[in-house]
């Protein structure tokens, strides 16, 4: 061969990997509803049609016969909506407080067949577990578990009741109703917990305050000076020695202590904290009791 026809050769090589990259850059695209249809590029717009398409709609505007107008409308039509089996509600829960309510509210007040109840309330589509177990075996127990009841009164803020009952030819049944408004137990208890333990740092607080009383009252006096006035009543006055000041070997120290301790022990069961404690205030403590102005320290 020679040197002109191997050049001829190389450039026709050259000329056909050529062609399949650029046809693989830029592939005429297929109609998407049926591949055979004839598809061209209008050089006046720089949009590929679909001649079948436009020929099929015509007077229905040319843009409709666009490509990518028609891949749109096929993505749309064929492909977005799923339309496969879904798995039901995820987690603990099969059957949600609406569903419940949805349910029951057609279920009320009826004389309904447990067997049929049961299939009603059996496994969703893709699920082996029941939205809600029916007991149509045990009649010493609920037909439906009393928590389902509990969670659709507390929904409803209606109190719902089952019983079960028999058919004159011994159809098993059961009927729901509802009897009045829905208080949580809960919720009366908490209350009557707070009142409770509102009424007892009343009283606790009382207390201290008693104690704090005794305990200043221990405390001795100096200077002692009596006095009485025209109709014969006797008065003193004197000043209080603060706890700092008492004598070591003060007689009443263990009694004193002890009031101490009792003071302590209730202002922990109402919640005071140690450095608020009274006995930190004047007489018993460093701080003073009153400010300047003679307002009560906080
Ligand atoms: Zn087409």
């Amino acid at each position: 061969m020679c040197i002109k026809n191997r050049l001829r050769l190389a450039i026709y090589t050259i000329l056909q990997m050529l062609k399949v990259i650029t046809m693989a850059r830029d592939p005429t695209p297929k109609c998407p509803v049926d591949k055979s249809h004839t598809v061209f590029l209008d050089p006046t717009d720089n949009f590929y049609y679909c001649k079948e398409h436009i020929e099929a709609n015509l007077g229905a505007g040319k843009y409709h016969g666009r490509i990518d107008e028609l891949e749109r409308g096929w993505l749309i039509n064929m492909e977005l909506e799923y339309k496969e089996k879904t798995r039901e509600v995820s987690g603990r829960s099969t059957i949600t407080n609406e569903e419940l309510k949805t349910y029951f509210t057609r279920f009320k007040d009826k004389n309904l067949r447990i067997d049929v109840l049961k299939k009603i309330l059996g496994p969703p589509s893709g699920s082996d577990t029941p939205l809600i177990r029916v007991n149509d075996s045990n009649k010493s127990t609920a037909v439906i578990p009393s928590s389902y009841l509990l969670r659709l009164s507390r929904h409803t803020r209606e109190r719902w009741r089952q019983r079960r009952k028999t058919g004159e030819d011994g159809t098993p049944l059961v009927r729901f109703w509802t009897d009045g408004f829905y208080h949580p137990e809960r919720e009366k208890d908490s209350l009557l917990e707070r009142m409770q333990e509102a009424m007892e740092m009343e009283e606790i607080s009382e207390k201290i305050d008693n104690l704090v009383e005794d305990l200043e009252e221990m405390l001795p006096y100096t200077d002692i000076k009596t006095s009485k006035n025209e109709q014969g009543h006797v008065s003193w006055t004197g000043t209080q020695i603060p706890e700092g000041d008492l004598p070591d070997d003060w007689a009443r120290w263990e009694e004193y202590k002890a009031l101490k301790d009792a003071i302590r022990h209730w202002e922990t069961i109402i919640g005071v904290k140690k450095k608020d404690s009274i006995l930190n205030f004047e007489p018993f403590g460093e701080r003073p009791r009153y400010t300047e102005e003679g307002d009560l320290a906080q």
